[in-house]
């Protein structure tokens, strides 16, 4: 058994990564349980994750303002993450965001510094090859780089060999128990034991993605979303922005995103797509998210997403199609979970389609739980993302 840490992270995603960098950058002892991404999905029982992919959004403008707080805050620290790992993660291609009354999401861009701007549909046709639907209302914007994209498989590397330079243990297997001791000396802790063996540390922090506090036996109230998206060959890849657009017409999707071309690591560069449905199916337990990380989506939602882009990428060839599946982990208040749900267990998850970008952000929030001084942040309240529990 390995013992005599502080801080167990469990989980080495977006936010467990960050967490333990905060962590161990000040002056904590910590270890994070980090399971590898399943070689084989198919066949492999998991832990998946939200973040194995090659692109991300990355921006500013957001319709809510602590969003777009948590975003500026972890942009910032791109280049310093980047430079101190030597691990590449950020590509700052601009985003175009479409939709109906986004004057307020553009101000919350610009009040903190960001670039976002409104522009016309022919503005953005020109500059992006985007064409703009004729749907009533509809307007655009542009929030020029630091907006783009970023490789979440890099960040949560590059932020895992920071977390290791300022002494963190980092085990990379799955965790199968989480279970709260009494030591020798009558003092509280938490042991965690896996292949791996076993760790004891004093408090643990749960940062398993869509596994929620299911380890330590606490029910979160989370939507564990079964989505689809699809990564498309578009030839030589054109010079393009991420886009957001919400609403689209379609009956069954509600908006659609995408990421420019970025290059996966068999080497293709693939643009891909996504989405949000009304009705998305869900899992209840790591069965149900193995099973659907083996197959290969919703071919409905999938039909829709390449209708769509179609119709938004007029000139653009569509050489090669394939459908991925993901799971997106939804919280009640739309924000993600980062608190104590024990005295010495903490979780930091609930990422609502929306945390790569900002999980620098989340993860130094969920550091502080640990700290002397515990959440004292003066604009971002711990009510804010207070973990509910079913
Ligand atoms: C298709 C898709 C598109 C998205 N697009 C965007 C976007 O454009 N911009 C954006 O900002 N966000 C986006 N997101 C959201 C973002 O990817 C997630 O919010 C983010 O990955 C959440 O981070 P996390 O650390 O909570 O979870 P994850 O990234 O899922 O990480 C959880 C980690 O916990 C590990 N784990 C689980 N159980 C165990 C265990 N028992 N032992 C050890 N480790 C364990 C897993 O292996 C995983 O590494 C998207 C998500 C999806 C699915």
């Amino acid at each position: 058994m390995m013992t005599g840490f502080e801080v167990a992270v469990v989980g080495g995603g977006l936010m467990g990564s960050s967490a333990a960098r905060h962590l161990a950058e000040a002056g904590v002892s910590t270890v994070v349980i980090a399971a590898p991404e399943p070689d084989n999905w198919v066949a492999g029982a998991g832990p998946f994750a939200s973040h194995y992919d090659s692109g991300r959004i990355t921006r500013i403008i957001s319709a809510d303002p602590v969003w777009a707080e948590l975003a500026v805050r972890s942009i910032g620290r791109y280049d310093d993450i980047a430079q101190r790992s030597g691990i590449e993660f950020h590509d700052p291609r601009g985003l175009a965001w479409l939709g109906l009354g986004i004057e307020a999401a553009v101000q919350n861009s610009k009040g903190r510094g960001g670039s976002a701007l409104m522009v016309t549909p022919e503005w953005l046709y020109d500059n992006t090859g985007i064409k703009t639907p004729a749907t009533a209302d509809m307007q655009c914007a542009f929030e020029a780089a630091p907006a783009g994209v970023i490789n979440p498989r890099n960040l949560a590397k590059a932020q895992l060999v920071l977390a290791e330079m300022a002494g963190a243990t980092v085990i990379t297997a799955a965790a199968d128990a989480v279970q709260p001791t009494t030591r020798a000396d009558d003092s509280s802790g938490v042991g965690i034991s896996g292949a791996f063996g076993s760790v004891a540390a004093s408090r643990v922090l749960l940062a398993t993605g869509a596994y929620a506090a299911d380890l330590a036996g606490i029910d979160l109230q989370v939507r564990r979303q079964l989505r689809t998206t699809v990564r498309i060959d578009l030839g030589p890849a054109p010079e393009m922005p991420s886009l957001i657009i919400e609403p689209v017409e379609h009956p069954h999707i509600n908006d659609l995103y995408w990421n420019p071309p970025v290059r996966y690591p068999d080497g293709r560069v693939l643009f891909k797509v996504g989405c949000e449905i009304e009705h998305a199916p869900e899992a209840d337990n790591a069965d149900e998210i193995a099973a659907w990380f083996a197959g290969s989506g919703d071919p409905v939602e999938a039909d829709a997403l390449i209708e769509t882009t179609r119709s938004l990428l007029p000139d653009a060839r569509f050489d090669q199609l394939e459908i991925v599946p993901c799971v997106i982990t939804r919280t009640t208040h739309k924000h993600p979970y980062i608190g104590w749900v024990d005295d010495r267990i903490a979780v930091a998850l609930g990422g609502n389609g929306s945390s790569a970008k900002s999980c620098d952000e989340l993860g130094r929030l969920a550091s502080t739980l640990f700290s002397d001084d515990g959440w004292d942040d003066p604009i971002l309240d711990a009510a804010t993302f207070e973990p509910q529990l079913l």
